[in-house]
């Protein structure tokens, strides 16, 4: 007899920069099923213990639209946003800010984004959801869609700042510690 034991979520390993699924547009979800549930537990609890706001299935080597978004990083519930196969209905005002990447450990760089935006999408019952975002819930929003079409931060970058990032990139490969 089997005692009913419940799965603890486990951390995935989060893909660097250079990984291809991260540089690779993700496909659509169909039907929401019991790996899929485990997929989205294992993305919460791989975004809080990274610590980050915000984590896109392919960053865990999974080529589905879907991600996960919590400011509060883990304190308050309600603050917690699963997307499925997300898109915007709105987007507008434009906003500059410092931004990072749990792909990208160590680097960050001043990235424009849209100061709001309403997603629509499925949550992780499969209902259609639209969320409005603000400030950094928008750009958070704009983040994780980027993954989900194979872009990171560090591609709206331009000039030398994007070269000196990938640069730098390159060298720490190279070394083995990328
Ligand atoms: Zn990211």
């Amino acid at each position: 007899m089997r005692s009913p034991v419940r799965r603890l979520s486990m951390l995935r390993p989060i893909l660097r920069y250079g990984d291809a699924p991260l540089h690779r547009p993700a496909e659509p979800l169909g039907d929401i099923t019991p790996e899929i549930q485990t997929l989205i537990d294992d993305m919460i609890q791989t975004m809080y213990a990274a610590p980050g706001i915000g984590l896109a299935a392919p960053q865990v080597g999974v080529p589905l639209r879907l991600f996960v978004v919590d400011l509060s990083l883990g304190h308050q519930s309600r603050d917690l946003i699963v997307l499925v196969n997300p898109r915007f209905v709105e987007r507008e005002g434009m906003q500059l800010e410092e931004e990072g990447c749990l792909s990208l450990p160590g680097f960050n760089a001043t990235v424009a984004r849209p100061q709001r935006v309403l997603v629509a999408g499925r949550d992780r019952d499969g209902r259609e959801q639209v969320v409005e975002g603000t400030g950094l819930l928008a750009r958070a929003f704009q983040h994780e869609m980027d993954h989900l079409d194979g872009r990171l931060f560090v591609d709206r970058v331009r000039g030398v700042k994007r070269q000196a990032i990938v640069r730098k990139v390159r060298k720490l490969a190279r070394a083995g510690r990328w």
